[in-house]
């Protein structure tokens, strides 16, 4: 057993919007203010917590913030004529469109509507396959690049390191595995999934493990490795009738007595969430770079 490094979410992520406000106002001296659209269709209340903090931390910075909430009933094809007025608006550099959308939306066809070059989630197939390819002007998903972000600042060596995602979703588990793997970082990556036999085993063997399931608290002690640093993605929303809330947040690691078998572990909330909106600023920030040196480009 060992004391944890209890990896605080919340001050990385204040160092990282530091740094884009310093780029932001370089941008701006030169007369370029990044613009985000974010677009929210229905009112799930976590899309609209999600959609309110990052138009503050746009307004923060000095972007140009775009929301746009529409109602649940908006059909297909008006919600791809808000994104096509969106690729044609050049006062926005990036748009997204928050997930989860209603279920009569096709998410798939609306993520490849959005011009590549100002899909700041990194969804578009375009950005995809730049991040296979390792190709630094394609957008990286945020909550993974976030992840990293935290492997980075703290300091934990993924060279040669083996590596387990549990979760193999497009937003975390897949890109999550793609960034370790990088010639960058040169982890050894198992993907674990909803199929994997023996999960604890497999996680067993990991010196960085990373929670990307949905599943509250699924991740025991028994699970972890001795020295293993734990990344928990999960937000997971319980009922607490102690809460004025009526319910808490968990992440997808029994917290309490994973963290003492660890050498470092985020926790939930203040670990990896705070990151996710950071990066989305900073994905911003590259996109407003790259297309106004392409519209300058002889
Ligand atoms: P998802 O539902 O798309 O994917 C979940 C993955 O977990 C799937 O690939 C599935 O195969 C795997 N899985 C499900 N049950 C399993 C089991 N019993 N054993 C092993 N694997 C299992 O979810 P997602 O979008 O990847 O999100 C995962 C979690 O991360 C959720 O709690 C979500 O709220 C959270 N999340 C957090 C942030 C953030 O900013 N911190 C961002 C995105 C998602």
């Amino acid at each position: 057993m060992t004391t944890p490094h209890i990896i605080d979410g919340k001050s990385v992520a204040a160092a990282v919007i530091e740094e884009c406000r310093a780029e932001t106002a370089a941008l701006l001296a030169q007369g370029i203010q990044p613009g985000l659209a974010v677009v929210l269709v229905g009112s799930d209340p976590a899309s609209q917590v999600y959609v309110g903090s990052k138009a503050r931390t746009c307004l923060d910075l000095g972007f140009h913030s775009l929301k746009i909430e529409l109602p649940a009933e908006t059909n297909q094809e008006q919600l791809l004529q808000v994104v096509r007025d969106l690729n044609a608006d050049p006062a926005i550099h990036g748009i997204l469109v928050q997930s989860p959308p209603p279920p009569h939306i096709d998410e798939e066809a609306v993520i490849r509507a959005i011009d590549p070059r100002k899909d700041v989630d990194g969804f578009h197939p375009e950005n995809v396959a730049k991040l296979v390819l390792e190709d630094p002007t394609g957008f990286v998903p945020c909550t993974p690049a976030g992840c990293m972000k935290l492997l980075e600042v703290c300091g934990i060596p993924t060279a040669g390191a083996e590596a387990v995602v549990i979760g193999r979703s497009m937003i975390v588990g897949k890109p999550m595995a793609l960034l370790l793997v990088s010639k960058v970082s040169n982890a050894t990556v198992t993907i674990a999934h909803s199929r994997s036999k023996d999960l604890p085993g497999i996680c067993r063997r990991a010196d960085i493990l990373i929670a990307a399931v949905g599943r509250p608290e699924m991740v025991k002690a028994d699970w972890i490795k001795p020295g293993a640093v734990v990344i928990d993605v999960g937000i997971n929303r319980v009922p607490d009738a102690s809460r004025k809330s009526g319910f808490r947040l968990t992440g997808d690691v029994a917290f309490t007595e994973v963290a003492p078998h660890c050498a470092a572990i985020t926790p939930v909330p203040g670990g990896v969430g705070p990151m996710t909106i950071a990066m989305l600023m900073k994905n911003t920030l590259q996109a407003a770079r790259q297309l106004s040196a392409a519209s300058i480009a002889p």
